[in-house]
């Protein structure tokens, strides 16, 4: 399948080289991408020193972007859900998150999710197919221009759908622009990768990138049948390779790793495994996110009452794990985790498209 190429996901040299095609002056490439990170242009002949011809000619050779957005909603907690729509048809989504000083924004790295997390909307309908590079970074576009011009993206989660680590190449490819000075601009400890760790080896190949990101490992399970239950696809993985992977993660970079555990009413919430889970991360310095389940209509499970979900961290915190309960953002326009999109395949009545 062609995809659109965008301006969004060239490296600085890649551009040059387009440039050089052109029989244009590589310096061209600064200029664009100036435009693009740092003006917010959202179309190459909005690049007024650039000359005219040229405007006309990159834009149909390499426009700004593929994407464009299908949809958004404002949350009342001021989190914004947009729906990204790719040149496919397909769709995606990503959410802006206001907290604070911090202007976060959540975006997805694949279309749908082949992970199959029981309690998740993203794979409910399977995976369609990777993004690259340059629709990952749109996201990241099209919330810089949700902000007044004096404020700017400080933070970039992959926690969107899609496994990012199934996705390896094109997922680095645009933490490398999202980094880098000339494009996002954002340092390595201001973005983070959620995984549920696929395979060890993929982390110990993202540990030796040379961009030391944050890394979330979606747990869910400090107890290797357990965890099967709830990510059927990481049955190959046991928990005991995860928290090992972690460890070389966190020697190799430098960066606490945060283990995610969505708490599930009746699954994994028994305080009794939260003990299990202490003594699973002893000795490694690490954080725990705790999340109560965002319940999904079709799914039917639930999160735990809020004393149990206090109850859970309290056995951790006794264990002097470093705890932090990460609250639901976006819930009224079902900002969540591939809720948005659902919603949509919903509306569409069916599984195939996300267009009706
Ligand atoms: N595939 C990656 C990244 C996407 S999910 C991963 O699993 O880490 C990002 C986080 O959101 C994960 O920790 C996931 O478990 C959590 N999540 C997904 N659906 C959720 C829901 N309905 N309620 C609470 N957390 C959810």
């Amino acid at each position: 399948m062609t995809v659109a190429r965008s301006v969004a996901g060239f490296s600085q040299a890649e551009l040059e080289s387009l440039f050089v095609e052109l029989g244009e002056a590589p310096y061209r490439a600064r200029q664009v991408q100036g435009w693009v990170f740092r003006r917010r242009a959202g179309t190459c002949t909005s690049m007024t020193d650039l000359p005219n011809t040229l405007r006309s000619r990159l834009e149909e050779a390499c426009p700004v972007h593929s994407s464009r957005v299908a949809e958004q909603r404002r949350s009342e907690d001021g989190s914004v859900a947009l729906v990204v729509e790719l040149a496919d048809g397909e769709a995606v989504e990503c959410v802006l998150i206001p907290e604070g000083r911090r202007r976060t924004v959540c975006v997805s790295t694949q279309v749908g999710c082949a992970m199959g997390c029981v309690f998740c909307a993203s794979g409910l309908a399977g995976i369609r197919r990777d993004l690259e590079a340059g629709e990952v970074v749109e996201q990241f576009l099209h919330a810089t221009r949700l902000l007044p011009a004096e404020e700017a993206i400080t933070h970039v989660v992959l926690m969107g759908m899609g496994e990012p680590l199934a996705n390896y190449r094109e997922v680095v490819k645009a933490l490398r622009v999202l980094n880098a000075p000339w494009g996002g601009a954002l340092g390595a400890r201001r973005l983070t990768l959620s995984t549920v760790g696929v395979s060890p080896s993929s982390i110990d190949r993202l540990a030796g990138e040379g961009i030391p990101i944050r890394l979330a490992i979606s747990l869910h399970a400090a107890d290797d049948e357990l965890r099967r239950r709830i990510i059927p696809t990481a049955s190959r993985v046991s928990v005991a390779d995860l928290v090992a992977a972690a460890r070389r993660y966190r020697e190799a970079t430098g960066r606490d790793v945060t283990f995610e555990y969505t708490l599930i009413r009746g699954v994994n919430d028994d305080p009794r495994l939260a003990h299990q889970l202490a003594e699973l991360l002893e000795g490694l310095s690490c954080n725990v996110n705790v999340i109560p389940l965002n319940p999904v209509a079709e799914i039917g499970l639930e999160p735990p009452a809020p004393g149990e979900v206090e109850a859970f961290m309290d056995v951790l915190r006794r264990a002097g794990v470093v705890v932090r309960h990460r609250r639901k953002r976006g819930g009224d326009v079902e900002a969540a985790c591939g809720q948005l999109r659902l919603g949509r395949l919903r509306a569409s009545g069916g599984g195939a498209s996300c267009r009706s």
